[in-house]
Formats: structure tokens, C-alpha cells, sequence
């Protein structure tokens, strides 16, 4: 650290993103990017503006909230769209927390959400999950603290109803309920309808996952007028041009092929079941995902020497060294194909005696 670091960052500890290594070719099964390419209209419409890429591009976004307005069922007023969806997840800790207003969020879920905590000097109230693994609604019913829960959670996969998040909602009317649906298009339901009947509750969707466009950035926040005008208020107070002329007009292309991504999201389940069925069979337990990724353990082998055996073989996938977790993984679900190279893998790793690994 410079003698120039601020203090009030000095003790900040950053999120650690993904490997995105570039030494080799591996089966890249660790960051939960969709295995499809993005649409050719998506690659036309971000090649057409790249001609155009000496003007600013424009604040509001205004095309792309009109298409997202008409996608999510709401109005253009009730979207912002973001730079990914970890920047209005900043937002939201920016704009609806301080030091007397924590954010309440569980102990096993997305690891950005303690950083912007600590980023944004707003005490977190960590809930354990149960047992199981799932989170139980009744600990954050009457809480009267902000709320951001992922759903369906990372990196478990497992989803909490409509109406156990409603009953969450409807229990802290004084405070912000952020939901987290970064994961919602491979099996979970939606609650973005709850935004028309609840002021308290901000949705976040992004296009990393099941609209392939990881690398471009794109994610959304959806909520009432007020709470949109709130998170602006951040937005034009950081960077008002967050959302570049490239991936807004990709973000609109998509949405316009929504048909196509949606069928991907299809094979990405049909895969993910066939995968968990055979990772099952190899003695693995498989917690029931409701994403792109399964997460899973199995007895003979810790966490983090099946991630450092499978990266050996030009495999990756993603271990979190944190109590309760560490023997599982968390895997992608690629292609059949890449599957199928996983599976191979953990076979030999398996036969070769994996503890020693
Ligand atoms: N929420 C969750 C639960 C995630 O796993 C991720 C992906 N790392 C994000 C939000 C952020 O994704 P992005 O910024 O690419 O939209």
C-alpha cells in the first residue's frame, strides 16, 4: 500500500473474481459465463456502434430501457441499467445504507456483497444458512435492516419461492430488500411482479449468465420511480455514461432474440440435471441447483484438491476456502461436451485415489 491510501480504505479487502487464466486452453467451468456464443444480431449491433465510438454514448439508455421495460413487464421508469450487475448492487449499498442502516445478508452466498459492506461503511448482519444449505425466510421477517439475498443463492444454487420472498418483503416495509437474481432464468421464478405492489424491493437481473454477454457488462436494476430516482442519484454521481454505446446496443439485439437465449437456458438445464445425475452416481453430493452451476462434494476428495487435481488436467472450476464449504466445488454447466471432459476427469482423479491429490 501507498502512503497516498486513504484510511478509510486501508483495511478494505477486495473481491477476488474468478481465474480468467491465459496460459492454456482450459474447459473454463468457473465463473458461471454462458457456454453460447451471443446472437449474430447481438455481434452486428456492437460491431455497427463501434463506428461510432468517438461520441459519448447516451446517459439515460433510453432505447435499451424501453426493450427491457417491455421484457420484465414493467415500465421504462422502473429499470437502470448498470455496468453488470454488481454495479447497482454498489449502488444499492451506496444509496440505502450507512452506518446506522446495515445490510442484513447470509453467511454462505455472493462474496461481493461483505465487500461493498466494508466499501461502503455499512455494518453486515451475516444470517447463517440452515444446515441444508437453504435459507431460512423466518430469520429476516420484522429485521428493519436492508436485505440483500441472492436468489436463487450462490454458490448453492437453491432457490426460495415467490412467496417466501414476498413474506421477507412485506416484513421490513421500512427498509430496502435487494433480490439478487443474477441466476433466476435457470429455474427460479421472478419476483419482479412484486415491484408493483412493494416500494421497499429493488430486483437485480444481469445478461452474464443466461444472455451471454458476460464480457460486455450488462446488468439491471428494476424497481419503483423512487427507488430508481435514488439509485440515479448514485449513478449520476459516479458515472453517468456506466452503460457503454456498444453493449447498450448488444443488451437491446439481445432482447429483441430473446427466443434464442431463452432455449439455451433450456439446454443449460437439460445439462445441468444430466450432469448432477451422473456426478451423483460417482458418489458426489449434489446440492439441488435451480442455476447455471451445481454445487457439490464428495467424501474421498476435499474441495480444494479436486479444484487443484481438475486444473492439473486443464479443468476449471471454482473452490471457496471458507468453514462449512470447503469440501465442495462449484462447476459451470457448460456443454454437453465440456461436461463430458469434467466427468472424465473426476473418473481418473477418483481412480488414481483423489485424497492424495
Ligand atoms: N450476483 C451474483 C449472485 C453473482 O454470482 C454475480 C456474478 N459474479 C453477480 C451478481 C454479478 O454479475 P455481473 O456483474 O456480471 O452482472
Amino acid at each position: 500500500m501507498s502512503r497516498f491510501m486513504s484510511a478509510r480504505h486501508a483495511a478494505l479487502t477486495p473481491y477476488t473474481p474468478g481465474e480468467q487464466p491465459r496460459d492454456m486452453a482450459y474447459t473454463k467451468l468457473n465463473t458461471n459465463e454462458s457456454p453460447y456464443p451471443p446472437s449474430p444480431a447481438v455481434a452486428a449491433a456492437a460491431e455497427r456502434e463501434a463506428g461510432r465510438l468517438n461520441l459519448y454514448c447516451d446517459p439515460t439508455c433510453a432505447e435499451l430501457c424501453r426493450k427491457a421495460a417491455a421484457l420484465y413487464g414493467v415500465e421504462p421508469e422502473n429499470i437502470l441499467p448498470v455496468n453488470g450487475s454488481d454495479e447497482i448492487l454498489y449502488f444499492a449499498f451506496t444509496a440505502f445504507g450507512d452506518e446506522t442502516h446495515p445490510f442484513a445478508f447470509p453467511d454462505i452466498s455472493y462474496g461481493f456483497y461483505p465487500v461493498y459492506a466494508d466499501m461502503c461503511h455499512v455494518p453486515a448482519h451475516i444470517i447463517p444458512l440452515r444446515d441444508d444449505f437453504s435459507i431460512d425466510p423466518g430469520d429476516y421477517i420484522g429485521l428493519n435492516e436492508n436485505i440483500v439475498i441472492a436468489n436463487p443463492n450462490a454458490p448453492t444454487g437453491m432457490a426460495l419461492s415467490v412467496s417466501d420472498i414476498e413474506s421477507i418483503v412485506r416484513a421490513n416495509p421500512d427498509r430496502v430488500v435487494v433480490i439478487d437474481e443474477a441466476y433466476i432464468d435457470f429455474g427460479g421464478v421472478s419476483c419482479v411482479p412484486l415491484i408493483k405492489t412493494y416500494d421497499n424491493l429493488l430486483v437485480t437481473q444481469t445478461f452474464s449468465k443466461s444472455r451471454s454477454l458476460a464480457g460486455a457488462r450488462l446488468g439491471f436494476g428494476i424497481a419503483c420511480q423512487s427507488l430508481i430516482r435514488d439509485l440515479n442519484t448514485v449513478k449520476y454521481s459516479v458515472n453517468p455514461y456506466n452503460v457503454n454505446r456498444m453493449t447498450q446496443a448488444a443488451g437491446a439485439a439481445a432482447i429483441d432474440d430473446n427466443a434464442y437465449y431463452m432455449e439455451n437456458c433450456r439446454r443449460i438445464v437439460d445439462t445441468r440435471a444430466n450432469t448432477a445425475r451422473a456426478l451423483e452416481a460417482l458418489g458426489f453430493t449434489v446440492l439441488p441447483s435451480c442455476s447455471n452451476f451445481l454445487f457439490a462434494a464428495h467424501p474421498a476428495i476435499g474441495g480444494g484438491a479436486l479444484y487443484r487435481a481438475l486444473k492439473a488436467r486443464g479443468v476449471l472450476v471454482r473452490h471457496f476456502d471458507k468453514p462449512r464449504i470447503d469440501g465442495f466445488v462449484r462447476i459451470t454447466i457448460g456443454t454437453p461436451e465440456q461436461m463430458d471432459i469434467l466427468l472424465g476427469e473426476i473418473r481418473a482423479i477418483l481412480q488414481e485415489g483423489g485424497s492424495q491429490a
